[in-house]
């Protein structure tokens, strides 16, 4: 039986039509100004709302309360509070005060802070972030909240979202302006974020080291099937994944949460479920959740279900599809092709600005998706380069080729639109959305970012965009709120625009080694790895843009630069002691017991007749224990690489940290890429029953 979704939909969610009921009139307009406006919450109304939300709490079965919020670590972070209040006579209330719902001071002296909270204060607070609902969460009212540091410095992933939000609201507002537009009262951005994810059975999960400390696997041969046959993509999906969808659904629906679409990926055990898109932070809020019920409804079904960007080598790896725009409270999104000239011409300009946004920062957009985990992934045949380009599709790449060669648009179909001179058609949205080669994509009214990692928090990425296109639309605003005869200059600032940022339009296969070279020949940057990536995010432009924007003082930036490449050094390194640790107690003693078995067969056979062809167990003892020799020598090599590894502390975000991080790229990776290609090759050439832990076909296939 399947549940009544309008009725569970958002029932542990105090969402607006809650707060209607629930609160006093005047509290409820004055919570709605707050959230609309961003404004600061009075205590005497927090008091009435928080009396509120706790006795609706209560009667979803909740005991306690949170301060949910989300750290530098990328997952989100909780320390429970119940409600209960010592009485006189021994017995307790529950209770929950304004204060409380405003302000926590959870003791977050372990959360990384990239040494800000040192310099500073050594304590952090978590502020009540009102546009996102509460919710109850397995008895637990969460709270989304924002985390900072005493002097103010973001200690987490939300409070430069907001910023961002803010910024690009601001910048927005003067370019709608601009176009006589003196109603809307507020741009936002929208965000759906498409999640990829492998389902594995929990029995086998259990046997893997890697699986289980690193998330991915380290070892492992090819099975004899893989996705080859694309037989998984969209296919039908299995009654236990089936099951499993339905409960997961239920769960986000429950919260809340648009859950839309699913279906088989490219790989085998490989899915994708996608929301129906919100406002930016609340997406991100949802995502973050949503991946935490994913792991949990798993368990339940007896499977595990794993987030990391490249889990198996040899098929694909999973990602986060971003799909971005803006909106106004007006309910008009602004990368919607319009239906007059006048709407032609603002799309137009939202567009250009963000052409040029991505082609001036091209550095910033990689550095936001870069992760030791998606290095596996980028330019790996599977998803977009670390390059960063932009498709715009046939129809709309014509548009901006007319107006910067002062031509006029051919393909005047029915629905053509004029924008001075120029011709712009209504764009087919099918006709836009087939290009999944490019890391940033067009698709008709919203853009595509591709590059995402599976396991990430969006959060960077989002907060990346909105203030670059902020920032180009602060210059585009700077300029035409001056000019003399604006349609004028409007014409002229979308073809400087064009002829200056073309270069970044990229229209063809993402994937191909032509692109590669393309690519460098027009100056666009190739950061192939997080190593590389990162330091970008030092250079004068980028601090500066960050500061006039008010997303991330300086030292709020180098906190977080230094954290990234602690966090990668890190990552690598567990993965290493994990590869040493199934080398030397799982398979080397597991294959030195295939030749041992070997050797008594052959010294079997040549007892009975020393005539006796004994070929194939002299040709694997030879090669099996030659490979052995190998993979123990390169265990012991990476050990010792290891122990020569730089230190690094993230206090000081300086060199070391960095060498640190090249250190675990240049000679760490290559030492374990060698070490796994000795086992693989061991495991092809080892009886099954003796392999001590299940095979990428045991893993692939054992839903
Ligand atoms: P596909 O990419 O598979 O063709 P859609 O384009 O319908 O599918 O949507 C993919 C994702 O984009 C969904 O999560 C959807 O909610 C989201 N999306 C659609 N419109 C917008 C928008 N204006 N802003 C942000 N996300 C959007
Ligand atoms: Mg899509």
């Amino acid at each position: 039986m399947r549940s009544n979704v309008p009725e569970i939909f958002g029932s542990m969610v105090f969402n607006d039509a809650i707060m209607r009921d629930k609160l006093p009139r005047d509290v409820y307009k004055s919570l709605k100004k707050t959230i609309e406006a961003g404004r600061d919450l009075d205590i005497s109304i927090a008091n009435v709302v928080a009396i509120a939300m706790k006795d609706w709490a209560i009667e979803k079965g909740a005991t306690h309360y949170t301060h949910w919020f989300q750290p530098l670590t990328g997952i989100t972070a909780e320390k429970h509070d119940s409600f209960i209040s010592p009485q006189s006579d021994g017995r307790v209330i529950m209770e929950f005060s304004g204060k409380e719902l405003i302000k926590g001071e959870p003791d977050a002296s372990s959360f990384p802070s990239g040494g800000l909270r040192a310099t500073f204060e050594a304590r952090g607070y978590t502020a009540w972030d009102p546009t996102s609902y509460a919710f109850v969460k397995d008895g637990v009212l969460c709270i989304p909240t924002a985390f900072c540091a005493y002097g103010g410095e973001a200690l987490d992933k939300k409070t430069p979202l907001l910023r961002s939000m803010e910024t690009l609201n601001e910048q927005a507002l003067r370019i709608l302006r601009l176009f006589g537009n003196t109603s809307v009262r507020r741009v936002a951005t929208t965000v759906g974020p498409e999640q990829e994810y492998f389902l594995v059975d929990r029995n086998v999960y259990n046997k893997r080291k890697d699986l289980i400390y690193c998330g991915r696997t380290l070892f492992g041969a090819k099975a004899p099937k893989g996705q080859e046959m694309d037989d998984h993509y969209f296919g039908a999906i299995l009654r236990r994944v089936q099951s499993y969808m339905e409960d997961l659904n239920d769960e986000l629906w429950k919260l809340g949460i648009l859950s839309k679409t699913e279906h088989n990926e490219v790989a085998p055990a490989q899915h994708e479920m996608a929301p129906i898109f919100d406002t930016a932070n609340i997406a991100i809020d949802h995502n973050q959740i949503t991946m935490e019920i994913m792991k949990n409804v798993a368990k339940r079904h007896d499977m595990v279900c794993l987030l990391h960007e490249k889990p198996f080598a040899g098929v694909n790896g999973s990602g986060k599809h971003n799909n971005w725009s803006m909106i106004t409270d007006e309910g008009v999104n602004l990368l919607e092709p319009g239906k007059s000239p006048h709407e032609n011409a603002q799309f137009l300009l939202f567009l250009t600005a963000i052409i040029k946004a991505i082609d001036e920062y091209q550095d910033l957009m990689r550095v936001s998706i870069a992760s030791a985990g998606n290095d596996h992934r980028l330019g790996a045949s599977e998803a977009p380069p670390a390059i960063m380009s932009i498709f715009l599709g046939d129809d709309l790449n014509e548009v901006l080729e007319c107006i910067e060669k002062g031509t006029s648009y051919k393909n005047q179909g029915a629905g053509r639109m004029e924008i001075g001179v120029h011709v712009l058609p209504t764009f087919p949205k099918d006709s836009t959305d087939r290009n999944r080669t490019s890391p940033f994509a067009f698709t008709g009214n919203k853009f595509e970012f591709r590059s995402c990692g599976s396991s990430m928090s969006v959060s960077g990425p989002n907060t990346i965009l909105n203030t670059i296109v902020a920032e180009e639309l602060r210059q585009f605003a700077d300029e035409l709120e001056k000019a003399d005869d604006f349609t004028d200059a409007l014409n002229e600032l979308i073809k400087r625009t064009i002829k200056e940022h073309k270069r970044i339009i990229f229209n063809g296969d993402g994937y191909s080694k032509e692109w590669e070279k393309e690519a460098g020949k027009r100056g666009l940057l190739n950061l192939p790895t997080t190593v590389d990536a990162l330091p970008t995010v030092l250079l004068k432009k980028n601090i500066e843009l960050f500061e006039r924007h008010r997303i991330y003082t300086e030292p709020e930036v180098r906190s977080r630069y230094g954290i990234q490449l602690d966090v990668y050094s890190k990552t690598i390194n567990i993965e290493a002691l994990t590869m040493i640790e199934m080398a030397r107690r799982q398979i080397l003693p597991a294959v030195n017991e295939y030749v041992a078995k070997l050797a008594k067969a052959l010294s079997l056979k040549a007892g009975l007749d020393p005539t006796f062809k004994t070929g194939m167990e002299k040709d694997l003892i030879r090669k099996l224990s030659m490979l052995e020799d190998k993979a123990y020598q390169q265990v012991n090599e990476l050990e010792k690489l290891l122990a020569k590894a730089p230190q690094s502390d993230t206090s000081e975000a300086g060199d070391e940290i960095l060498t640190c991080a090249v250190y675990y790229k240049d000679k760490i990776i290559p030492a374990m890429e060698k070490l796994r290609s000795f086992c693989d090759e061991m495991e092809e050439n080892t009886e099954a029953k003796l392999w001590p832990f299940p095979t990428y076909g045991d893993l692939l296939f054992s839903v």
